[in-house]
């Protein structure tokens, strides 16, 4: 496997756990395509100390090869890939992502530079959110036209040409959710339409 994979998945890993982005330990994932290859953590690898081992290689289509130890989610990820532009992935159980979606249909940005990255970011609600068909069969469509996506109560997902794009989401995305919990606590109005 390219040494520059590792490295890759490997450095925002440790960006995710260390921004606090991904709360528990062993949770979420990341994965990058290269051409009809799919890179992805390893199921139960942790993500802010991920070695060559914890990096499992297989197909972007139907490819049993190292589905076993793959991630949980790679059904969700190669949905993604065969669905859209993506190149790489980023998926993390954010805290006030998770939060807010719980509480709300869809997100808006109040903040600045929030509105000015995203007009709203959707949240999906789905039955069984974890490595579920439902997730494969409706993320997809969404992230078609959004770069990040919320599945309800579950966790972010983005994407983009690199994991430096998906990863910039994510942190986009917390930042919206964290201002508007932030403003609410405050007492602050936290609805877009009565903000501007
Ligand atoms: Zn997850």
């Amino acid at each position: 496997m390219d040494e520059d994979i590792v490295e890759e998945m490997s450095k925002y890993g440790k960006f995710l756990e260390n921004r606090g982005l991904n709360l528990s330990s062993h949770s979420g994932n990341i994965s990058i395509r290269r051409g009809e290859r799919l890179y992805i953590k390893r199921r139960g690898a942790m993500m802010g100390d991920m070695s060559e081992e914890d990096v499992v290689e297989t197909g972007v289509k139907e490819d049993d090869s190292g589905v076993i130890i793959a991630s949980t989610e790679v059904g969700v990820h190669r949905a993604i890939y065969q669905n859209t532009s993506a190149l790489a992935i980023v998926h993390a159980h954010t805290p006030y992502a998770i939060s807010l979606s719980l509480v709300r249909d869809e997100i808006v940005p109040i903040d600045d530079e929030g509105r000015y990255h995203l007009k709203k970011v959707p949240v999906l609600e789905v039955e069984e959110s974890i490595g579920s068909d439902e997730v494969e069969e409706r993320l997809p469509e969404i992230l078609q036209d959004y770069n990040a996506a919320i599945v309800k109560g579950h966790g972010t997902f983005a994407h983009g040409e690199n994991l430096e794009e998906a990863y910039n989401w994510v942190t986009v995305v917390e930042s919206i959710c964290r201002i508007i919990y932030l403003v609410e606590n405050l007492g602050g109005e936290t609805r877009a339409e009565e903000v501007w």
